[in-house]
Protein backbone atom coordinates (compact mmCIF):
# COMPACT_ATOMS: atom_id res chain seq x y z
CA UNK A 1 0.00 0.00 0.00
CA UNK A 2 1.32 3.50 -1.06
CA UNK A 3 1.82 6.47 1.57
CA UNK A 4 0.83 8.29 -1.55
CA UNK A 5 -1.57 8.48 -4.46
CA UNK A 6 -0.32 10.70 -7.09
CA UNK A 7 3.28 11.72 -6.93
CA UNK A 8 2.90 14.30 -4.47
CA UNK A 9 -0.53 13.96 -2.32
CA UNK A 10 0.31 12.24 0.94
CA UNK A 11 -2.57 10.05 2.79
CA UNK A 12 -3.81 9.48 6.25
CA UNK A 13 -2.44 6.33 8.00
CA UNK A 14 -5.53 4.40 9.67
CA UNK A 15 -5.35 1.19 10.77
CA UNK A 16 -2.66 -0.19 8.73
CA UNK A 17 -3.73 1.79 5.62
CA UNK A 18 -2.69 4.94 3.59
CA UNK A 19 -6.33 5.91 3.52
CA UNK A 20 -7.27 9.71 1.61
CA UNK A 21 -9.70 12.67 4.04
CA UNK A 22 -13.47 11.86 3.67
CA UNK A 23 -13.65 15.61 2.78
CA UNK A 24 -11.90 15.05 -0.13
CA UNK A 25 -9.85 17.94 0.47
CA UNK A 26 -6.11 18.26 0.20
CA UNK A 27 -3.64 21.25 1.45
CA UNK A 28 -0.27 21.82 0.19
CA UNK A 29 3.05 22.10 2.31
CA UNK A 30 5.57 24.73 0.84
CA UNK A 31 9.16 24.66 0.24
CA UNK A 32 10.24 27.90 2.11
CA UNK A 33 13.26 28.28 0.37
CA UNK A 34 10.86 28.67 -2.54
CA UNK A 35 7.16 29.45 -2.00
CA UNK A 36 6.61 28.15 -5.13
CA UNK A 37 7.87 25.32 -4.96
CA UNK A 38 5.02 22.53 -3.71
CA UNK A 39 6.77 19.51 -1.49
CA UNK A 40 3.29 17.51 -0.92
CA UNK A 41 -0.80 17.78 -0.87
CA UNK A 42 -1.71 16.55 2.78
CA UNK A 43 -5.31 15.50 3.91
CA UNK A 44 -7.15 18.26 5.46
CA UNK A 45 -8.69 15.63 7.44
CA UNK A 46 -12.59 15.86 9.75
CA UNK A 47 -13.11 14.73 13.02
CA UNK A 48 -15.12 11.76 11.34
CA UNK A 49 -11.13 10.63 9.86
CA UNK A 50 -9.65 11.05 13.53
CA UNK A 51 -12.48 9.24 15.10
CA UNK A 52 -11.88 5.92 12.61
CA UNK A 53 -8.07 6.62 13.97
CA UNK A 54 -8.93 6.39 17.99
CA UNK A 55 -11.43 3.64 17.03
CA UNK A 56 -8.43 2.11 15.40
CA UNK A 57 -6.21 2.77 18.34
CA UNK A 58 -8.52 1.59 20.99
CA UNK A 59 -9.26 -2.08 19.02
CA UNK A 60 -5.26 -2.66 18.84
CA UNK A 61 -4.60 -1.30 22.13
CA UNK A 62 -5.10 -4.71 23.94
CA UNK A 63 -3.34 -7.10 22.16
CA UNK A 64 -0.17 -4.67 22.05
CA UNK A 65 -0.05 -4.42 26.01
CA UNK A 66 -0.14 -7.89 26.13
CA UNK A 67 3.09 -8.37 23.98
CA UNK A 68 6.51 -8.73 26.03
CA UNK A 69 8.46 -5.74 25.67
CA UNK A 70 11.52 -7.56 23.99
CA UNK A 71 8.41 -8.15 20.61
CA UNK A 72 7.26 -4.42 21.36
CA UNK A 73 11.54 -3.53 20.77
CA UNK A 74 11.81 -5.53 17.89
CA UNK A 75 9.26 -3.53 16.12
CA UNK A 76 10.98 -0.59 17.04
CA UNK A 77 14.53 -2.17 16.21
CA UNK A 78 13.12 -2.32 12.76
CA UNK A 79 11.65 0.89 12.18
CA UNK A 80 15.14 1.80 13.13
CA UNK A 81 16.57 0.44 10.49
CA UNK A 82 14.53 1.41 7.71
CA UNK A 83 14.86 4.88 9.08
CA UNK A 84 18.62 4.64 8.48
CA UNK A 85 17.90 3.13 4.72
CA UNK A 86 15.88 6.25 3.81
CA UNK A 87 18.04 8.92 5.65
CA UNK A 88 18.54 10.31 2.86
CA UNK A 89 15.12 10.76 1.25
CA UNK A 90 13.64 11.42 4.64
CA UNK A 91 16.29 14.35 5.24
CA UNK A 92 16.08 16.14 2.36
CA UNK A 93 11.92 15.83 2.67
CA UNK A 94 12.48 17.66 5.88
CA UNK A 95 15.17 20.55 4.40
CA UNK A 96 12.43 20.88 1.32
CA UNK A 97 9.67 21.09 3.38
CA UNK A 98 10.56 22.98 6.59
CA UNK A 99 13.90 24.76 5.23
CA UNK A 100 16.64 23.84 7.92
CA UNK A 101 19.76 22.57 6.28
CA UNK A 102 20.40 19.38 4.66
CA UNK A 103 23.34 18.18 7.35
CA UNK A 104 21.26 19.14 10.12
CA UNK A 105 18.40 17.42 8.74
CA UNK A 106 20.57 14.05 8.23
CA UNK A 107 21.48 14.78 11.91
CA UNK A 108 18.20 14.62 12.96
CA UNK A 109 17.23 11.37 11.30
CA UNK A 110 19.80 9.68 12.66
CA UNK A 111 18.89 11.40 16.26
CA UNK A 112 15.98 9.35 15.32
CA UNK A 113 16.88 6.15 14.43
CA UNK A 114 19.30 6.59 17.90
CA UNK A 115 15.79 7.13 20.00
CA UNK A 116 14.45 4.01 18.37
CA UNK A 117 17.16 1.53 19.25
CA UNK A 118 17.17 3.33 22.66
CA UNK A 119 13.69 2.83 23.50
CA UNK A 120 13.94 -0.66 21.72
CA UNK A 121 16.41 -1.54 24.48
CA UNK A 122 13.72 -0.41 27.02
CA UNK A 123 11.61 -2.66 26.31
CA UNK A 124 13.91 -5.21 28.55
CA UNK A 125 14.96 -2.81 31.29
CA UNK A 126 12.97 -3.14 35.10
CA UNK A 127 9.77 -1.35 35.31
CA UNK A 128 9.19 -1.47 39.11
CA UNK A 129 10.55 -1.94 42.38
CA UNK A 130 10.23 -4.49 45.33
CA UNK A 131 9.25 -2.52 48.23
CA UNK A 132 9.74 -4.75 51.77
CA UNK A 133 5.85 -4.93 53.34
CA UNK A 134 5.18 -4.41 57.02
CA UNK A 135 3.82 -7.86 56.86
CA UNK A 136 5.84 -10.79 56.64
CA UNK A 137 3.99 -12.82 54.41
CA UNK A 138 3.01 -10.63 51.87
CA UNK A 139 4.94 -9.74 48.93
CA UNK A 140 4.48 -5.78 48.15
CA UNK A 141 5.57 -3.89 44.54
CA UNK A 142 5.36 -2.06 41.90
CA UNK A 143 4.46 -2.99 38.05
CA UNK A 144 3.50 -0.09 35.21
CA UNK A 145 0.36 -0.02 33.50
CA UNK A 146 0.35 1.82 29.74
CA UNK A 147 -2.20 4.87 29.47
CA UNK A 148 -3.79 3.52 25.97
CA UNK A 149 -4.79 4.92 23.41
CA UNK A 150 -2.04 8.54 23.15
CA UNK A 151 -2.53 11.49 21.25
CA UNK A 152 0.54 13.21 20.20
CA UNK A 153 0.68 16.85 18.78
CA UNK A 154 4.01 17.61 17.65
CA UNK A 155 5.56 21.00 15.87
CA UNK A 156 7.24 21.28 12.08
CA UNK A 157 10.76 22.51 14.27
CA UNK A 158 12.11 18.99 14.76
CA UNK A 159 9.94 16.67 12.10
CA UNK A 160 11.65 13.77 12.83
CA UNK A 161 12.84 14.10 16.15
CA UNK A 162 10.07 15.15 18.22
CA UNK A 163 7.75 12.85 16.77
CA UNK A 164 10.30 9.61 17.28
CA UNK A 165 10.74 10.77 20.99
CA UNK A 166 7.13 10.48 21.55
CA UNK A 167 6.58 7.55 19.74
CA UNK A 168 8.92 5.36 20.28
CA UNK A 169 8.33 5.29 24.77
CA UNK A 170 4.33 5.27 24.23
CA UNK A 171 5.06 1.83 21.85
CA UNK A 172 7.31 0.33 23.86
CA UNK A 173 5.40 0.93 26.96
CA UNK A 174 2.66 -0.79 25.62
CA UNK A 175 0.63 2.46 24.41
CA UNK A 176 -1.14 2.76 20.94
CA UNK A 177 -0.70 6.24 19.21
CA UNK A 178 -2.85 8.68 16.97
CA UNK A 179 -0.53 11.17 15.89
CA UNK A 180 -1.76 14.83 14.07
CA UNK A 181 1.69 15.89 13.57
CA UNK A 182 2.31 19.88 12.61
CA UNK A 183 0.59 20.91 8.95
CA UNK A 184 4.25 22.64 8.08
CA UNK A 185 5.91 19.49 7.94
CA UNK A 186 3.21 16.78 8.06
CA UNK A 187 5.22 15.08 4.55
CA UNK A 188 8.31 14.34 6.13
CA UNK A 189 5.61 12.81 9.08
CA UNK A 190 4.07 10.75 6.54
CA UNK A 191 7.35 9.42 5.69
CA UNK A 192 8.10 8.25 9.11
CA UNK A 193 5.09 6.46 9.89
CA UNK A 194 5.62 4.62 6.59
CA UNK A 195 8.84 3.29 8.31
CA UNK A 196 6.48 1.98 10.90
CA UNK A 197 4.22 0.13 8.14
CA UNK A 198 7.61 -1.45 7.01
CA UNK A 199 8.58 -2.53 10.16
CA UNK A 200 5.22 -4.76 10.23
CA UNK A 201 3.44 -2.97 13.37
CA UNK A 202 0.09 -4.58 13.92
CA UNK A 203 -2.83 -2.50 12.36
CA UNK A 204 -4.01 0.47 14.45
CA UNK A 205 -0.90 0.45 16.85
CA UNK A 206 0.10 3.40 14.81
CA UNK A 207 -2.12 5.69 13.02
CA UNK A 208 -1.86 8.91 11.49
CA UNK A 209 -4.33 12.15 10.68
CA UNK A 210 -3.16 15.42 9.60
CA UNK A 211 -5.48 18.55 9.23
CA UNK A 212 -5.45 22.02 11.31
CA UNK A 213 -4.47 22.27 14.82
CA UNK A 214 -7.68 23.64 15.47
CA UNK A 215 -10.03 20.40 14.19
CA UNK A 216 -7.58 17.49 14.42
CA UNK A 217 -4.99 18.77 17.20
CA UNK A 218 -8.21 20.15 19.75
CA UNK A 219 -10.17 16.77 18.39
CA UNK A 220 -7.29 14.81 20.12
CA UNK A 221 -7.75 16.89 23.13
CA UNK A 222 -11.63 16.31 23.36
CA UNK A 223 -12.13 13.01 22.40
CA UNK A 224 -12.93 10.28 25.46
CA UNK A 225 -10.94 7.40 23.81
CA UNK A 226 -7.37 8.98 24.05
CA UNK A 227 -6.00 8.25 27.73
CA UNK A 228 -2.95 10.70 27.51
CA UNK A 229 -1.73 13.69 25.27
CA UNK A 230 1.91 14.58 24.44
CA UNK A 231 2.10 17.99 22.89
CA UNK A 232 5.46 19.80 21.90
CA UNK A 233 4.64 23.62 20.73
CA UNK A 234 3.91 27.05 21.48
CA UNK A 235 3.21 28.53 24.48
CA UNK A 236 -0.48 29.77 23.81
CA UNK A 237 -1.80 26.17 21.89
CA UNK A 238 0.11 24.39 24.88
CA UNK A 239 -1.94 25.57 27.32
CA UNK A 240 -4.78 25.36 25.49
CA UNK A 241 -4.26 21.60 25.12
CA UNK A 242 -3.51 21.10 28.92
CA UNK A 243 -6.73 23.10 30.03
CA UNK A 244 -8.83 20.66 27.57
CA UNK A 245 -6.66 17.50 28.82
CA UNK A 246 -7.49 18.88 32.58
CA UNK A 247 -11.30 19.50 32.18
CA UNK A 248 -11.98 15.86 31.10
CA UNK A 249 -9.55 14.17 32.71
CA UNK A 250 -6.60 12.68 30.57
CA UNK A 251 -3.00 12.77 31.09
CA UNK A 252 -1.39 15.30 29.46
CA UNK A 253 2.38 16.66 29.16
CA UNK A 254 3.64 19.49 27.96
CA UNK A 255 6.67 21.23 25.64
CA UNK A 256 6.37 24.63 24.83
CA UNK A 257 8.70 27.79 24.49
CA UNK A 258 11.80 29.17 25.64
CA UNK A 259 13.64 32.91 26.05
CA UNK A 260 17.05 31.10 26.77
CA UNK A 261 20.04 32.93 27.71
CA UNK A 262 23.81 32.54 27.36
CA UNK A 263 25.65 34.16 30.20
CA UNK A 264 29.31 35.05 29.46
CA UNK A 265 31.45 35.54 32.43
CA UNK A 266 34.47 38.25 32.46
CA UNK A 267 36.97 35.15 32.92
CA UNK A 268 35.06 33.35 29.85
CA UNK A 269 36.89 31.79 26.59
CA UNK A 270 35.48 34.10 24.33
CA UNK A 271 35.81 32.38 20.88
CA UNK A 272 34.84 29.52 22.46
CA UNK A 273 31.64 31.59 24.09
CA UNK A 274 31.08 33.62 20.40
CA UNK A 275 30.68 30.15 19.04
CA UNK A 276 28.29 28.77 20.84
CA UNK A 277 26.48 31.51 21.02
CA UNK A 278 26.24 31.67 16.82
CA UNK A 279 25.36 27.85 16.75
CA UNK A 280 23.40 27.53 19.59
CA UNK A 281 21.32 30.55 18.91
CA UNK A 282 21.44 30.64 14.95
CA UNK A 283 21.70 27.03 13.91
CA UNK A 284 18.02 26.06 12.42
CA UNK A 285 17.74 29.90 11.30
CA UNK A 286 17.00 30.01 15.50
CA UNK A 287 13.91 27.48 15.17
CA UNK A 288 14.93 25.51 17.85
CA UNK A 289 13.12 25.41 21.79
CA UNK A 290 16.41 25.60 23.46
CA UNK A 291 18.04 28.08 20.80
CA UNK A 292 19.99 31.07 22.60
CA UNK A 293 17.69 34.39 22.20
CA UNK A 294 19.54 36.45 25.29
CA UNK A 295 23.44 37.19 25.44
CA UNK A 296 23.93 38.29 28.91
CA UNK A 297 27.76 39.81 28.80
CA UNK A 298 29.82 40.94 31.73
CA UNK A 299 30.76 44.69 31.61
CA UNK A 300 34.25 44.27 31.22
CA UNK A 301 34.54 41.62 28.39
CA UNK A 302 31.22 43.04 26.28
CA UNK A 303 32.37 44.87 23.53
CA UNK A 304 35.13 42.35 22.90
CA UNK A 305 32.76 39.73 22.76
CA UNK A 306 30.44 41.95 20.89
CA UNK A 307 33.02 42.54 18.24
CA UNK A 308 33.93 39.43 17.78
CA UNK A 309 30.39 38.23 17.82
CA UNK A 310 29.42 40.50 14.76
CA UNK A 311 32.27 39.80 13.04
CA UNK A 312 31.14 35.96 12.74
CA UNK A 313 28.05 36.54 12.01
CA UNK A 314 28.39 38.46 8.98
CA UNK A 315 29.96 35.61 7.47
CA UNK A 316 26.99 33.76 7.58
CA UNK A 317 26.03 31.72 4.46
CA UNK A 318 22.26 32.10 3.93
CA UNK A 319 20.35 30.03 1.45
CA UNK A 320 18.92 27.07 0.40
CA UNK A 321 19.74 24.45 2.82
CA UNK A 322 20.18 21.75 -0.02
CA UNK A 323 22.72 24.00 -1.34
CA UNK A 324 26.32 23.29 -0.49
CA UNK A 325 27.72 25.61 1.62
CA UNK A 326 24.56 27.02 3.44
CA UNK A 327 24.80 27.47 6.87
CA UNK A 328 21.46 29.19 7.67
CA UNK A 329 18.41 28.11 5.84
CA UNK A 330 14.74 30.15 5.69
CA UNK A 331 12.57 30.85 8.13
CA UNK A 332 10.21 27.63 8.10
CA UNK A 333 7.50 29.77 6.94
CA UNK A 334 5.94 33.19 5.71
CA UNK A 335 4.41 33.78 9.06
CA UNK A 336 7.51 32.59 10.97
CA UNK A 337 9.02 35.14 8.77
CA UNK A 338 6.49 38.17 9.33
CA UNK A 339 6.62 37.29 13.37
CA UNK A 340 10.73 37.60 13.17
CA UNK A 341 10.62 40.57 11.03
CA UNK A 342 8.04 42.12 14.20
CA UNK A 343 9.72 41.60 16.23
CA UNK A 344 12.79 43.09 14.85
CA UNK A 345 10.82 46.30 14.08
CA UNK A 346 9.85 45.90 18.06
CA UNK A 347 13.03 45.83 19.11
CA UNK A 348 14.35 49.41 17.31
CA UNK A 349 11.08 51.10 18.28
CA UNK A 350 12.09 49.73 22.10
CA UNK A 351 15.34 51.67 21.31
CA UNK A 352 17.84 48.56 21.48
CA UNK A 353 20.85 49.03 18.83
CA UNK A 354 20.26 46.75 15.75
CA UNK A 355 23.71 46.26 14.57
CA UNK A 356 23.82 43.67 12.60
CA UNK A 357 21.76 42.09 9.90
CA UNK A 358 17.88 43.25 10.80
CA UNK A 359 16.30 42.64 7.00
CA UNK A 360 14.95 40.62 5.05
CA UNK A 361 17.13 38.42 2.68
CA UNK A 362 16.82 38.48 -0.88
CA UNK A 363 18.71 35.44 -2.05
CA UNK A 364 19.43 35.68 -6.20
CA UNK A 365 19.33 31.73 -6.25
CA UNK A 366 16.20 31.52 -4.37
CA UNK A 367 14.04 34.74 -4.75
CA UNK A 368 10.78 33.35 -3.47
CA UNK A 369 12.29 32.15 -0.08
CA UNK A 370 11.38 33.52 3.32
CA UNK A 371 14.67 34.07 4.01
CA UNK A 372 15.88 36.82 7.36
CA UNK A 373 19.35 37.82 8.02
CA UNK A 374 21.18 36.74 11.21
CA UNK A 375 20.17 39.98 13.24
CA UNK A 376 22.18 41.30 16.49
CA UNK A 377 20.71 43.75 18.88
CA UNK A 378 23.41 45.54 21.11
CA UNK A 379 21.99 47.58 24.43
CA UNK A 380 19.06 45.56 24.86
CA UNK A 381 17.03 46.13 28.24
CA UNK A 382 15.35 43.43 30.14
CA UNK A 383 11.39 44.83 30.27
CA UNK A 384 11.73 44.74 26.14
CA UNK A 385 9.78 42.56 23.85
CA UNK A 386 12.93 41.00 22.57
CA UNK A 387 14.23 40.30 26.08
CA UNK A 388 11.01 38.67 27.23
CA UNK A 389 8.77 37.12 24.31
CA UNK A 390 10.49 33.75 22.51
CA UNK A 391 10.97 35.23 18.56
CA UNK A 392 11.76 31.54 17.04
CA UNK A 393 13.83 33.41 14.67
CA UNK A 394 17.84 33.78 14.44
CA UNK A 395 17.75 37.15 16.68
CA UNK A 396 20.23 37.84 19.26
CA UNK A 397 19.58 40.19 21.95
CA UNK A 398 22.72 41.43 24.06
CA UNK A 399 22.15 42.53 27.69
CA UNK A 400 25.56 43.80 29.31
CA UNK A 401 25.82 43.48 33.37
CA UNK A 402 28.08 44.49 36.00
CA UNK A 403 28.85 40.94 38.30
CA UNK A 404 27.33 37.13 38.42
CA UNK A 405 24.16 38.09 40.76
CA UNK A 406 23.19 40.41 38.53
CA UNK A 407 23.53 38.29 35.64
CA UNK A 408 21.51 35.10 37.01
CA UNK A 409 18.73 37.56 38.03
CA UNK A 410 18.79 39.21 34.77
CA UNK A 411 18.81 35.40 33.26
CA UNK A 412 16.05 34.59 35.35
CA UNK A 413 13.57 37.35 35.09
CA UNK A 414 11.64 35.56 32.06
CA UNK A 415 8.13 33.63 32.40
CA UNK A 416 10.20 30.37 30.56
CA UNK A 417 12.98 28.31 31.96
CA UNK A 418 13.39 26.00 29.23
CA UNK A 419 17.80 25.40 28.91
CA UNK A 420 20.76 28.17 29.79
CA UNK A 421 24.33 28.39 29.67
CA UNK A 422 27.33 30.01 30.76
CA UNK A 423 30.79 30.74 30.20
CA UNK A 424 33.41 30.42 32.70
CA UNK A 425 36.96 28.79 33.92
CA UNK A 426 36.15 30.01 37.22
CA UNK A 427 34.25 26.83 39.57
CA UNK A 428 32.28 29.04 42.00
CA UNK A 429 30.25 31.02 38.98
CA UNK A 430 29.58 27.33 37.58
CA UNK A 431 28.32 26.32 41.23
CA UNK A 432 25.98 29.57 41.74
CA UNK A 433 24.80 29.10 37.99
CA UNK A 434 23.61 25.43 38.48
CA UNK A 435 22.26 26.20 41.97
CA UNK A 436 20.11 29.28 40.94
CA UNK A 437 19.32 29.10 36.87
CA UNK A 438 15.89 28.47 36.72
CA UNK A 439 15.93 26.01 33.55
CA UNK A 440 15.32 22.49 32.92
CA UNK A 441 18.75 22.04 31.28
CA UNK A 442 21.35 23.87 32.37
CA UNK A 443 24.83 23.64 30.09
CA UNK A 444 28.44 24.98 31.50
CA UNK A 445 30.80 26.05 28.40
CA UNK A 446 28.51 24.43 26.17
CA UNK A 447 25.72 26.33 23.71
CA UNK A 448 22.16 26.42 24.67
CA UNK A 449 20.41 24.29 21.88
CA UNK A 450 21.74 20.55 22.45
CA UNK A 451 20.30 17.35 24.52
CA UNK A 452 21.33 13.65 24.67
CA UNK A 453 18.76 11.04 23.74
CA UNK A 454 18.99 9.81 27.15
CA UNK A 455 19.17 12.28 29.46
CA UNK A 456 15.56 13.76 30.89
CA UNK A 457 14.84 16.94 28.81
CA UNK A 458 12.03 19.45 29.67
CA UNK A 459 11.65 23.00 31.17
CA UNK A 460 10.83 24.85 34.36
CA UNK A 461 8.17 27.79 34.53
CA UNK A 462 6.17 28.28 31.84
CA UNK A 463 8.28 26.03 29.40
CA UNK A 464 6.57 23.16 30.29
CA UNK A 465 3.34 21.18 32.33
CA UNK A 466 6.63 19.50 34.90
CA UNK A 467 7.06 16.66 33.26
CA UNK A 468 10.00 15.25 31.53
CA UNK A 469 10.52 13.83 28.18
CA UNK A 470 13.26 11.10 26.71
CA UNK A 471 15.99 8.85 28.46
CA UNK A 472 14.15 7.04 31.27
CA UNK A 473 12.11 9.65 32.43
CA UNK A 474 9.84 9.28 29.52
CA UNK A 475 8.46 6.29 31.04
CA UNK A 476 6.69 8.94 34.07
CA UNK A 477 4.05 10.37 31.93
CA UNK A 478 3.53 7.05 29.30
CA UNK A 479 2.36 4.52 31.95
CA UNK A 480 0.94 4.44 35.49
CA UNK A 481 2.13 3.15 38.63
CA UNK A 482 0.59 0.06 40.23
CA UNK A 483 1.07 -1.26 43.28
CA UNK A 484 0.91 -4.80 44.08
CA UNK A 485 0.16 -6.57 47.44
CA UNK A 486 0.28 -10.61 47.20
CA UNK A 487 -0.67 -12.00 50.53
P1 LIG B 1 2.11 25.39 17.53
O1 LIG B 1 1.58 26.39 16.60
O2 LIG B 1 1.73 25.46 18.94
O3 LIG B 1 1.70 23.97 16.92
C1 LIG B 1 2.09 22.76 17.52
C2 LIG B 1 1.12 21.68 17.11
O4 LIG B 1 -0.17 21.94 17.69
C3 LIG B 1 0.89 21.59 15.61
O5 LIG B 1 0.71 20.24 15.25
C4 LIG B 1 -0.40 22.37 15.43
O6 LIG B 1 -1.11 22.03 14.26
C5 LIG B 1 -1.17 21.95 16.68
N1 LIG B 1 -2.26 22.84 17.07
C6 LIG B 1 -2.50 24.11 16.66
N2 LIG B 1 -3.61 24.58 17.25
C7 LIG B 1 -4.10 23.60 18.05
C8 LIG B 1 -5.22 23.48 18.93
N3 LIG B 1 -6.08 24.47 19.10
N4 LIG B 1 -5.38 22.32 19.61
C9 LIG B 1 -4.52 21.31 19.47
N5 LIG B 1 -3.44 21.35 18.63
C10 LIG B 1 -3.23 22.49 17.94
O7 LIG B 1 3.71 25.36 17.50
P2 LIG B 1 4.66 25.36 16.22
O8 LIG B 1 4.63 26.72 15.61
O9 LIG B 1 4.39 24.18 15.36
O10 LIG B 1 6.10 25.10 16.89
C11 LIG B 1 6.90 26.09 17.43
C12 LIG B 1 6.79 26.13 18.94
O11 LIG B 1 7.14 24.86 19.48
C13 LIG B 1 7.73 27.10 19.62
O12 LIG B 1 7.04 27.82 20.60
C14 LIG B 1 8.78 26.22 20.26
O13 LIG B 1 9.42 26.76 21.39
C15 LIG B 1 7.98 25.03 20.60
N6 LIG B 1 8.84 23.87 20.77
C16 LIG B 1 9.07 23.40 22.03
C17 LIG B 1 9.90 22.31 22.23
C18 LIG B 1 10.15 21.77 23.60
O14 LIG B 1 10.51 20.62 23.71
N7 LIG B 1 9.97 22.55 24.65
C19 LIG B 1 10.50 21.69 21.14
C20 LIG B 1 10.26 22.19 19.87
C21 LIG B 1 9.41 23.28 19.70
P3 LIG B 1 -0.90 22.86 12.87
O15 LIG B 1 0.51 22.65 12.47
O16 LIG B 1 -1.84 22.23 11.93
O17 LIG B 1 -1.20 24.28 13.19
MG1 LIG C 1 6.68 24.06 4.40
Amino acid sequence: MSLQTKKETFLNFVNGEWVASSTGEVEESINPANKDEIVGYIQKSSLKDLEKAITAAKQAKNPWRKLSGAERGNYLYKAADILEENIEDIATTMTKEMGKTFPEAKGETARGVAILRYYAGEGMRKVGDVIPSTDSEALMFTTRSPLGVVGVITPWNFPVAIPVWKMAPALIYGNTVVIKPASEAAVTAAKVIKCFEEAGLPNGVINMVTGSGSVIGQGIVDNTDIDGITFTGSDMVGKQVGQGALARGAKYQLEMGGKNPVIVAEDADLDLAVEATISGGLRSTGQKCTATSRVIVHADVYEEFRNKLVAKVKEIKIGNGLQDGTWMGPCASENQLNTVLSYISKGKEEGADLICGGNRYQDSDNPNGFFVEPTVFDNVKNNMAIAQEEIFGPVLALIKVDNIEEALEVANDVKFGLSASIFTTNISKMLSFIEDMEAGLVRINAESAGVELQAPFGGMKQSSSHSREQGQAAIEFFTSIKTVFVK
